[in-house]
């Protein structure tokens, strides 16, 4: 279980992501990963260290102001830069990232299949992902939160959660079972934090 950072508000993302995820180093981790809401959602992410991150990021300079931060310690496929978060789902409206283990994902991944869902990931982080894209385009709900709500009652495990979704580019959601997760409250900002 290793390091999740969020924020939402009117400075620019990146450099509190950034730092964020240099202050979660310490726990330990094998790849990390950004990704930066504006318009479109930016994905940033690779094997390594959060120097390695940086280099990427230096390349892109991703601007906007919610955005989400992930250091990954692998329970389900290598580290590698696929493997690493954030993820997006097969028909790119959620990108989330992950602490924990989704318990249930192989019952999900096969319900997934069977609709046509594609991955590109060994994780059961991009399963989570799609299923929680697929109530939202296949069920009911108006709203992604309604969605979102009631994907998680179907998911078993463990799971602290940061999620954004195409269609409400002014929202960031944080859900937790089991794993830590604290939101900070500033003066039109906040903060999302696993420590
Ligand atoms: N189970 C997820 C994975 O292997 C999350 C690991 C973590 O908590 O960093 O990608």
């Amino acid at each position: 279980m290793c390091g999740i950072v969020g924020y939402i508000g009117n400075k620019e993302a990146t450099p509190f992501l950034i730092g964020g995820l240099k202050r979660l180093e310490y726990r330990g981790y094998d790849s990390a990963g950004i990704a930066v809401q504006n318009g479109k959602i930016e994905i940033i992410k690779t094997k390594g260290k959060v120097t390695d991150l940086e280099e990427e990021i230096a390349k892109v300079s991703p601007k906007g102001t919610v955005g989400m931060g992930h250091t990954r310690w692998a329970t389900h496929g290598a580290p590698n830069n696929a493997n690493a978060h954030p993820h997006v789902s097969f028909h790119n409206k959620v990108v989330l990232i992950h602490n924990g283990i989704i318990e249930n994902y192989a019952i999900l991944k096969e319900k997934l299949l069977k609709s046509g869902y594609e991955f590109k990931s060994e994780t059961d982080t991009e399963v989570l992902t799609n299923w929680i894209e697929y109530i939202y385009l296949t069920d009911i709900y108006d709203k992604f939160e309604d969605a979102l709500s009631v994907a998680m009652t179907q998911v078993e495990g463990a799971f602290g959660l940061v999620v954004m979704c195409l269609d409400t580019p002014k929202k960031l959601y944080a859900t937790r079972r089991g794993s830590p997760l604290v939101v900070g409250v500033g003066k039109g900002e906040y903060f999302i934090a696993s420590d």
